[in-house]
């Protein structure tokens, strides 16, 4: 796999931002494909979640591949579709056909432009379109309607992806906005990302979520498709910025970097920079579909993690690490 630069390479990115470029302004604008309220996982308390689209990783486990391509693209979901035909007429790009064998319709990905005419025909929502341009001043009139949720439960706004920190000027203006309301603010970011983008947006946040993949560059390279080089270096530097409450973040990939001497690493170096809390991530297979609906291949063979094999990796955690504990409420689940 052919590794990427850390900004910005991906269609619909701006590749000449430079730190220095990174406004404030509700004018500002990003590409999201997804808002959820309500949720009380990824930082504490009641939380909006603001899911942004593109990332340099391919991460070839990532439960949200609509994340992954920065620019708005097509998902096709069969098991919706009545075959009814109405997308086939609407399409300018004639990138639809019918397979009457198999039942269902087929997209040329190559010619489809990703217009959303198709969409705009079915009643079923078989066809959507993932990503939707917003300004800050749009996302922040939601953000700013749970507010008094936030305050009585401590929570706030988490910005995650994709890569948030593909979209800085677009995060940083959100972020600024938070902070001048007390909101609280995380981010969830694979910190592949030039370290003046990386420490200028940490400026604004009270939490910040980072996640390492696998210790070994070159094994992080083959599954994610970059070296975990620039990762390691940007967390090096953070923690010396004792201000911001950080916490890394493993995802458990059995097969790939579920082994006890890549735990233990892991945890070695997360003490090593005085990083105090890890979260460990256990694989699942809730993404998969979406891979076909995106009309793209599934190329791992992996399986969700047993409870008494996660129970051994927390175990070696723990002789490293003061806090190390499981994402959202699977904690008692697994530690039963
Ligand atoms: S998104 Fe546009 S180009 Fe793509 S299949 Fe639908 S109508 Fe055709
Ligand atoms: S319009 Fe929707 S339901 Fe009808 S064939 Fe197209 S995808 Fe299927």
């Amino acid at each position: 796999m052919v590794g990427k630069e850390p900004i910005f390479l991906k269609k619909g990115q701006n590749t000449s931002l430079k730190e220095s470029k990174i406004q404030n302004s509700e004018k500002e604008t990003g590409i999201i494909f997804n808002v959820e309220k309500f949720a009380y996982q990824d930082g504490p308390g009641i939380r909006t979640l603001v899911f942004l689209k593109g990332c340099p990783l391919n991460c070839l486990w990532c439960s949200n591949p609509e994340s992954q391509n920065a620019y708005p693209e097509l998902m096709y979901f069969e098991n919706k579709c009545t075959f009814c035909g109405r997308c086939l007429e609407e399409c300018p790009k004639d990138a639809i056909k019918m397979n009457v064998e198999k039942e269902r319709v087929e997209t040329n990905r190559e010619t489809c432009e990703n217009c959303g005419a198709c969409t705009e025909v079915c009643l079923n929502d078989a066809r959507v379109i993932k990503g939707d341009k917003i300004t800050v001043k749009e996302i922040m009139n939601e953000i700013k309607k749970d507010d008094l949720f936030y305050r009585n439960t401590g929570g706030g706004v988490t910005i995650t992806g994709g890569e948030p920190m593909m979209q800085p000027a677009f995060v940083y203006s959100i972020l600024k906005r938070c902070n001048d309301l007390s909101i609280h603010t995380a981010i969830e970011t694979s910190a592949y990302v030039r370290w003046p983008i990386f420490s200028k947006i940490s400026e604004t946040l009270d939490l910040l979520m980072i996640d390492i993949k696998h210790m070994d560059p070159e094994e992080h390279e083959k599954y994610t498709g970059v070296s975990n080089e620039l990762i390691l270096e940007n967390i090096r530097k953070i923690s010396e910025k004792p201000s911001i409450e950080k916490v890394i973040r493993i995802p458990i990939i059995p097969g790939i970097n579920d082994d006890r001497e890549n735990i233990k690493k892991t945890a070695k170096f997360v003490s090593e920079v005085g990083i105090e809390t890890i979260e460990l991530l256990p694989y699942h297979e809730l993404g998969i579909s979406k891979y076909k609906a995106l009309g793209r291949g599934y190329e791992i063979n992996s399986t969700p993690p047993d409870a008494e094999h996660l129970k051994k990796l927390k175990e070696i955690i723990d002789s490293h690490i003061p806090v190390v504990r499981f994402e959202g409420n699977l904690d008692k689940r697994i530690m039963q």
